[in-house]
């Protein structure tokens, strides 16, 4: 497997020097909505510490990653009225994995309502804006 990529997109917004969309952070873990998200309030849950997926991250990290997709889970259901909420989590190309620090996605679902294709659409920045603010304050709400 390839090591890690201190230039991947992800690591640049874990250092700062891109912005994100903000919905949770503690000093281990960074959860933020996709940029061209498969439903309404799709988020990424990230590790701090570099790894590039599952297969190299710590098993302590990795259980911190899914303490937080599970707060996010809950925010999601709350901020959103979801229904539902599918997690995917990709390893390598062959994996379907596209942005190489590991990452897991929480995506809230309505019933009946299929997921967009990956990256197919850019959302406006102003409906992230406002999604990233109520999902925070649910999370924050517990
Ligand atoms: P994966 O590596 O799990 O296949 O997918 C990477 C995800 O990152 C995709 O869902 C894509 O929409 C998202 N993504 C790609 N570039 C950016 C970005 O610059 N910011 C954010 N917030 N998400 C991104």
């Amino acid at each position: 497997m390839p090591s890690y990529d201190p230039n991947n997109i992800f690591a640049k917004i874990l250092r700062g020097e891109l912005p994100c969309y903000k919905v949770y952070e503690d000093d281990k873990a960074l959860a933020f909505l996709d940029i061209m998200p498969r439903a309404p309030g799709h988020t990424l849950v990230l590790p701090k510490a570099p790894a590039r997926n599952l297969l190299d991250v710590s098993a302590s990290d990795l259980a911190h990653v899914m303490t937080v997709a599970q707060k996010v889970a809950k925010g999601a259901m709350a901020a959103f009225g979801a229904d539902g909420i599918t997690i995917q989590q990709f390893n390598e190309g062959a994996g379907g994995q596209v942005v190489f620090h590991l990452h897991v996605h929480v995506i809230p679902r309505k019933a009946g309502a299929a997921m967009k294709p990956p990256a197919a659409e850019k959302e406006k920045p102003d409906a992230l804006a406002e999604q990233a603010k109520k999902l925070a304050a649910a999370i924050a709400s517990g």
